[in-house]
């Protein structure tokens, strides 16, 4: 155990409404340290989405499911199959002008929009690549034939539109793109200022692309390519798409209640490590999220037990987080609108094992997505351990989803630590007795917000616009970049 600190939760009262179960009880403790084990062992290599160490944890999963007597939610399956696509890299993309090669990763990276080609062509300067007659911007209107060239694009905007959020579609980059396009455009070069990452990373599917390659290139590439512009550009990508089946786990407690509170967590991890110094190894993911997977678990075998039936409960453990919250995403899309309004709330759970572990302290973050939750916070109390809040919803995991979808979200985490996403997120490491801590005051929280009216939804201003205008980058070897 390194730089490991158990943090003694002493003084957690037990439970008075449901004696026989108490989230402190050491059998309790013992359950989610096994399940912790089980997920994050080496023989689940990683649970990376789609792969079978992954398909493994499903079974498991289920199996504690059925044993605790929680059936599925719908059709009699616990299983809730989803397809995504994705991109494959074949050969490195090159980028060539005036006899000069850049370098993929440093000078210039694909958009998650780009299909794979390449082409050798003038290159013309679209400004922002914008067309708004209502606002008298034309950004084509001098460029004489821009169709069978690579048209380059300025990401930013004019200074008097960037705060304007009714031209939030005409400025995002999907429909600059689409303007290109339709222009002729056989390729396109987009740049921006530096330091903004992007949104694209989070949705992208087969149907993003238009046919054409589209990579961003740095401020310095792009000044190069206007110094040279009587000479031609080459450009080439090679990328193929295809879709992968993935699977959520859905179950359900039905107790006849006018509404449904969801309880998630992602169970699905990364798989090997793509660092090189770890040698291959997996990442088991303990914290990231076998902690969260067998918390929720654990608040589901409370709710099953439990005598009080306001609520009904819905589990999902997500797959494919990891990938871009794809569970999630598909979950809220495929939701029928009468389940839609039943939703009171959801709770997210995302690495709640590092309660204490080199400072870390319990986080709830989207505070801000209802007006009763600051409140509420308040007001439940937690003995034994410092409660951090933020407001927003930050778009690193599944309660995103669900917030942009307008459901309040509850979402708590003890936070990043060095071992994220590394071979050390192992379940030695996990803080048991606090991850019991966080459940007993995770279930007063939920049982205080369930007991009253449903509960008001309210949007976190400016945090989801920041993430549609401000690129779309990422590149897969390298994880995200910005230029
Ligand atoms: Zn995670």
């Amino acid at each position: 155990m390194r730089f490991f600190y158990l943090f003694l939760l002493a003084c957690i009262p037990c439970l008075q409404a449901f004696a026989q179960f108490s989230f402190s009880d050491s059998s309790v403790r013992e359950r989610i340290r096994h399940d912790i084990y089980v997920l994050a062992s080496d023989s689940l290599e990683g649970r990376e989405a789609g792969m079978p160490g992954e398909k493994k944890a499903c079974t498991y999963l289920i199996s504690r499911l059925k044993e605790a007597g929680i059936p599925p939610w719908q059709g009699g399956v616990y299983l809730q199959p989803f397809t995504h696509g994705y991109m494959k890299f074949g050969k490195t993309p090159h980028l060539r002008i005036s006899g000069k090669s850049f370098n993929w990763r440093y000078d210039f990276g694909l958009c998650t929009y780009s299909a794979g080609d390449s082409l050798t062509s003038l290159c013309v300067d679209a400004g922002f690549g914008l067309v708004i007659p209502g606002a008298g911007i034309d950004d084509y209107k001098d460029i004489m034939d821009p169709g069978g060239k690579i048209v380059l694009i300025n990401l930013g905007a004019p200074a008097k539109l960037s705060g304007d959020k009714s031209l939030r579609n005409d400025l995002s980059p999907a429909f600059r793109l689409a303007i290109a396009v339709k222009k002729g455009a056989a390729g396109i070069i987009f740049y921006n200022k530096p330091g903004l990452y992007g949104k694209s990373l989070f949705d992208f599917s087969l149907n993003d692309t238009l046919g054409i390659p589209v990579i961003y290139v740095t401020q310095e590439v792009a000044d190069f390519i206007r110094e040279h512009r009587s000479e031609p550009v080459t450009m080439a990508v090679y990328i193929n798409r295809s879709t992968q089946t993935y699977h959520n786990i859905t179950a359900y407690i039905d107790n006849r209640a006018p509404r449904t509170i969801i309880l998630g967590a992602h169970y699905d991890h990364v798989g090997k490590s793509t660092d090189r110094k770890y040698n291959g190894a997996y990442c088991v993911g303990a914290d990231d999220n076998a902690s969260g997977t067998a918390g929720i678990l654990e608040l589901a075998r409370y709710y099953s037990a439990h005598m009080d039936k306001k609520n009904n409960y819905l589990v999902i453990f997500f797959s494919a987080e990891e990938k871009g919250l794809y569970g999630s995403e598909f979950f809220v899309r495929d939701m029928r609108p009468s389940f839609r309004d039943s939703v009171n709330f959801m709770v997210n759970f995302d690495m709640i094992g590092r309660l204490g572990c080199e400072g870390l302290q319990l986080t709830a973050e989207a505070v801000g997505s209802s007006p009763l939750w600051k409140k509420l916070y308040r007001e439940v109390k937690h003995p034994g351990f410092h409660l951090k809040k933020i407001a927003p919803s930050l778009p690193f995991s599944d309660q995103e989803s669900f917030y942009r979808k307008g459901i309040p979200v509850l979402y708590l985490t003890t936070g990043l630590h060095q071992d994220y996403h590394t071979p050390f997120d192992k379940p030695g490491t996990i803080n048991y007795t606090g991850m019991a801590g966080i459940l007993n005051y995770s279930e007063k929280l939920v049982s205080a917000a369930g007991s009253g009216d449903k509960v008001p939804y309210r949007k976190v201003p400016g945090i989801s616009l920041i993430l549609e205008m401000t690129g779309f980058i990422f590149d897969y070897i390298g994880g995200m970049m910005s230029f």
